[in-house]
């Protein structure tokens, strides 16, 4: 090829391209680089401009040393180098990087050929943190299990609280297989609804007749309209669904307070809104609360995997529907369902 159709190539592309020249101490050590050529899609990976002739300690003075290590050796031994590394510096961002010297022995010149893979880096990480929560979630119950299995072993002898125990602790991990169940079914399309005629009330009240159960320090109140609300749903999908609002709600607001579910005809969409008195959610955390893996308390005790609300989202939307909340910091939050609903019938 000639230079023209180089010249071509190295505009289009879109990894970044940068020629540098690395610029060591009089001991020899690699110290800084400069940036002799880039190419358009530098600056759109880097988020750098206007770099050329200018040193990347100017520019990013807090960049790591390891990048100066690296391509110092690069131009000492002429031995090319593939890594993916951070640069803190360049907003948190993750590189998949190429480097090679250009020209032979002595040459201080090294061609960096990268592409930013911040996306794929963070989704490993949260990945990989979701497994290992969900690991430690499926493995407490498991510990209580067998210490109360064994206290009955050694004392020979029927103890109903143990068995109580047991109960609930598996409870909850069948809750948690089966909502990780969901999940990978979810992202693989393979959730059928099995649609039939229900009155939305029902489902409403049975729903809260099951939280009621295990919420006792929350009055739970329900206020339906007087005539049916009928729609062709799965009921057990749209049950899931509230039991995870309610549970949510008995979950963030610990000091207790009402909980408040409403079945609303509204023009054409039936509606379920369950509202909390709890701490309530920030606003820049209520766009992202039905991410998968989203959770608004990053980190604290008694917060969940981050799934409850992705797996609601993802079945009411399988029914044609939406779920939104909505909440005011210090006095509660309200999550809605909305399914489109033909009026009577
Ligand atoms: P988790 O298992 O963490 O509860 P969810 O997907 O059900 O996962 O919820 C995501 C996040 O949304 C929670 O971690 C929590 O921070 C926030 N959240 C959900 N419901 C409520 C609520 N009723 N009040 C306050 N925060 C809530």
């Amino acid at each position: 090829m000639d230079e023209g159709r180089y010249r071509v190539l190295f505009e289009n592309m879109d990894q970044g391209l940068c020629i540098i020249e690395v610029l060591f101490d009089a001991a020899g050590d690699p110290v800084d680089y400069r940036f002799l050529e880039v190419n358009p899609a530098f600056e759109q990976q880097t988020g750098l401009h206007d770099v050329v002739g200018k040193r990347m300690r100017e520019l990013a003075p807090a960049h790591e040393e390891h990048w100066f290590a690296i391509y110092g050796q690069v131009a000492r031994t002429g031995q090319p180098v593939r890594f993916v590394n951070e640069a803190k510096a360049l907003d948190d961002r993750w590189f998949d990087v190429n480097a090679f010297r250009l020209g032979g022995e002595g040459s201080r010149t090294v061609a960096v050929l990268f592409t930013d893979v911040s996306a794929r880096v963070r989704a490993e990480r949260t990945q990989q943190d979701f497994v290992a929560m969900a690991s430690h979630d499926l493995a407490t119950p498991v510990t209580v299990l067998r210490a109360r299995a064994q206290l009955m072993q050694r004392r020979q002898a029927y103890d109903e609280a143990a068995i109580a125990a047991i109960i609930e602790q598996t409870t909850r991990m069948e809750r948690l297989i089966a909502d990780l169940r969901d999940l990978v079914r979810l992202e693989a399309g393979q959730i059928e609804l099995r649609r039939v005629a229900v009155d939305l009330r029902d489902v409403a009240r049975e729903s809260a007749e099951r939280v009621r159960v295990q919420a006792k320090a929350h009055a739970v109140r329900i206020e339906t309209p007087r005539d049916p609300l009928r729609g062709e749903w799965d009921p057990d999908r749209l049950g899931q669904v509230l039991d995870n609002l309610l549970g949510n709600a008995v979950k963030y607001s610990q000091t207790g307070g009402d909980i408040v579910v409403r079945v609303i005809a509204c023009g054409a969409e039936a509606r379920i809104a369950v509202a909390d008195r709890g701490a309530g959610i920030p606003a820049e955390a209520l766009p992202r609360l039905f991410e998968r893996y989203y959770r608004a308390d990053r980190g604290e005790e008694g917060s969940g995997l981050g799934i409850g609300l992705y797996i609601s989202r993802m079945l009411v939307e399988a029914h044609g529907g939406r779920i939104w909340a909505e909440s005011a910091p210090g006095q509660g939050s309200t999550f809605t369902v909305a399914l489109p609903f033909e009026g009577d019938w």
